[in-house]
């Protein structure tokens, strides 16, 4: 089978580190700003910047509707910090206004760990990914306050959730593509590859 595509919405925020970081992970990545392109792949991540910047930003570009229309539909999705903020049902301390996609039954605090000068690293053992813990790089990271039956925790630290996976999305509070260690990657390059066998990981 040929490699899968998968997209980096790229409104804001780190779009690059993601795409090398699923190139690594043998995926055809690309950037995705139109619903043109959004209807082309058969995987997205939503990467880590700011929430109400890419929130404001999909509205505009018209990608809202599409994005929670593809979700929906199963497409596999990975949300890493804003990321995971755009993932979460709901959100406590939104902007006003703040929109976003949803897809897991989780509420998500924004910027739960801090500011930006209390951003920190740490080990965090992630169900799925085997061999040694992640080394989880926070910045003004959210952390799930609660989820849903359907949703499933993945690692917390510090007793808080830190990682999450309802069916074919995930979200991560930190930032897996910031540190070369490809294998938060390929799990969800893995969960692409099962969807278009029609299985799921
Ligand atoms: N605090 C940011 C937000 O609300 C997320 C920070 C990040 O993605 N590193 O979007």
């Amino acid at each position: 089978m040929t490699a899968p595509v998968i997209g980096v919405l790229a409104l804001q925020g780190d779009v690059r580190e993601h795409l090398v970081a699923l190139a690594a992970a043998d995926a055809v990545a690309g950037p995705v700003r139109r619903p043109e392109e959004l209807a082309e792949v058969d995987g997205l991540v939503i990467p880590g910047g700011e929430s109400t910047t890419i929130s404001k930003l999909a509205v505009l570009f018209g990608l809202m509707e599409p994005l929670r229309a593809r979700v929906r539909a199963g497409m596999p999705v990975y949300g890493t910090c804003a990321g995971m903020i755009m993932l979460a049902d709901k959100i406590l301390d939104p902007r006003s206004g703040q929109e976003t996609v949803g897809g897991i039954d989780m509420i998500v605090r924004r910027n739960a760990f801090g500011r930006q000068n209390e951003s920190f690293e740490a080990a965090v053992e992630v169900k799925g990914v085997p061999g040694e813990p992640v080394e989880g790089v926070f910045i003004r990271a959210p952390w799930v306050e609660s989820v849903g039956a359907s949703a499933e925790v993945l690692a917390e630290h510090g007793g808080h959730i830190v990682a999450v996976r309802q069916g074919n999305a995930l979200a991560t509070s930190f930032h897996p593509e910031l540190t070369g260690d490809h294998r938060m990657h390929r799990l969800f390059t893995d969960m692409v590859r099962a969807d278009r066998r029609g299985e799921s990981l």
